[in-house]
């Protein structure tokens, strides 16, 4: 028995519904707008939980989406601290903690990622933390007020980032990782070791190649960790510790309405962000699409331009535009104040990388080639490179050797790199 009926209702609270919301808006959508989240806040922007945010340097309110009245000004209902426990695709209903049914005229499911968590021994015990929310950042800032020592696991982002925001907060860091190079896994050995040279240069110490095998505690009763036993017999003393070993896509309750899920992992689009239910779209961390300027290739990515511009697109393909999600895939890292990464592509395989500039100086553009045609580039310092990243990208221009040496010489403009210049 449906309690109440909605036009377009947005399940998750995150990034990709927020956006959403606020195009169905800006195009003039009529009607109700429902978004419906498990978090206690309003949806928030979490690439600050682990950076100022974590640090104390912003406020609650900072990383908000929008402020509190928005939502009530574009008449948008939102529903925090609930979730959507069921959908019925051929009735079209979903049904809420709140024990409400809800019917809706077009769904967008934008239900993010959860943390994966580590089950090895000791793992029960306090101050281990993991990082999704504003309130883990405020649990593991609580956490290591005291702190001297903090171990992470995990040399990607949230363990570099983290690493970075630790130091600057007076901790000592230390990163224990699987890989030989920290961010090694997106972007290869040679860029992951300058990033793993810059944290270390600011007193972070890395154990490479090495793996967690479990948390003990001091024997006091205390409950608290305070040692990593790693598979290489290292033994870290930890007055906390923070796990950064990935997401994996929520799918869940997708996956029990009976929506497809793709190879990723993650909800099964077309290039219009639809999912194989008609009206009922997908968008952000949980939605894998058919990506027209990869060829039509299967793309999922967890990353925070990649959820903002799958909510417009969603948003835009709910009002009936038929517009496919053409936006090249960008991100970024904040190592502290010491730099910032970003990155277009993605690679998911490369066999070649040309470096334009310097790791020394620390002023570069990593390109990502493969079979001739450039993938991805990687920037640190040289964001004006990036355009011309997505360009080549789009472009999928197969270069020759000239073009090639162009996009290494920091003499030659990239601008006659690709169609009409050295190709
Ligand atoms: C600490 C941290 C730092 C990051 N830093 C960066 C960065 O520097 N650069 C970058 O590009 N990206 C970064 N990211 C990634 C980026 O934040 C995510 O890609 C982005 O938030 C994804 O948005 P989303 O809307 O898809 O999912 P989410 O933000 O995960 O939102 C999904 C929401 O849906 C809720 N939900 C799930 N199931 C239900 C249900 N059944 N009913 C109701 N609600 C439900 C979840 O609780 C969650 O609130 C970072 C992520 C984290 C965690």
């Amino acid at each position: 028995m449906r309690d109440r009926e909605v036009d377009y209702l947005l399940i998750g609270g995150g990034l990709a519904s927020a956006n959403c919301a606020r195009w169905l808006r800006q195009e003039g959508a009529e009607g109700d707008v429902l978004l419906v989240g498990r978090e206690p806040d309003p949806p928030y922007n979490r690439p600050d939980c682990s950076k100022g945010y974590l640090r104390g340097a912003e406020s609650r309110e900072e990383p908000l989406f929008r402020p509190d009245e928005w939502w009530s000004e574009q008449d948008i209902e939102l529903l925090t601290r609930t979730s959507v426990t069921g959908l019925d695709l051929d009735a079209r209903t979903a049904k809420l903690s709140s024990k409400q049914e809800v019917g809706f005229d077009k769904a967008l499911i934008a239900t993010g990622a959860n943390v994966r968590r580590l089950n090895v021994e000791g793992c029960e015990l306090e101050q281990i933390h993991y990082l999704r929310t504003l309130g883990n950042a405020d649990a593991i800032r609580d956490g290591v007020a005291d702190a001297e020592q903090v171990v992470l696991i995990g040399g990607s982002y949230i363990g570099c980032e983290v690493a970075a925001s630790l130091t600057l907060m007076g901790k000592r860091a230390t990163i224990v990782m699987q890989e030989q190079a920290t961010l090694e896994r997106g972007f290869g050995p040679r860029v992951g070791r300058f990033f793993q040279e810059l944290l270390e240069s600011h007193g972070v110490t890395v154990h490479a190649g090495d793996e967690l095998e479990r948390f003990e505690g001091d024997g006091s009763g205390s409950g608290q960790v305070a040692k990593v036993i790693t598979r290489g017999g290292l033994e870290l003393a930890a007055d906390a510790v923070v796990v950064g070993a990935g997401v994996t896509p929520d799918v869940q309750l997708a996956q029990r309405a009976g929506l497809q899920i793709g190879e990723r992992g993650g909800v099964l689009c077309d290039s219009r962000l639809q999912t194989s239910a008609p009206g009922v779209f997908a968008a952000g961390d949980m939605c894998e699409y058919e990506s027209v300027i990869h060829d039509g290739a299967r793309v999922r990515l967890e990353h925070w331009d990649v959820a903002f511009n799958h909510g417009k697109t969603a948003a835009l393909n709910m009002l009936g535009r038929d517009v496919p999600h053409e936006t090249v895939p960008y991100f970024y890292s904040v190592l502290g104040d010491w730099g910032e990464l970003e990155y277009v592509g993605p690679a998911y395989e490369w066999d070649e990388e040309v470096l334009r500039g310097s790791l020394d100086d620390g002023s570069f553009t990593n390109w990502y080639l493969q079979d001739g045609t450039v993938k991805a580039a990687l920037t640190f310092g040289r964001s004006d490179d990036l355009d011309h990243g997505r360009r080549l990208i789009v472009g999928k221009a197969v270069l020759g050797e000239a073009a090639r040496a162009a996009l290494g010489d920091l003499g030659a403009d990239l601008a006659t790199v690709g169609p009409g210049g050295h190709s």
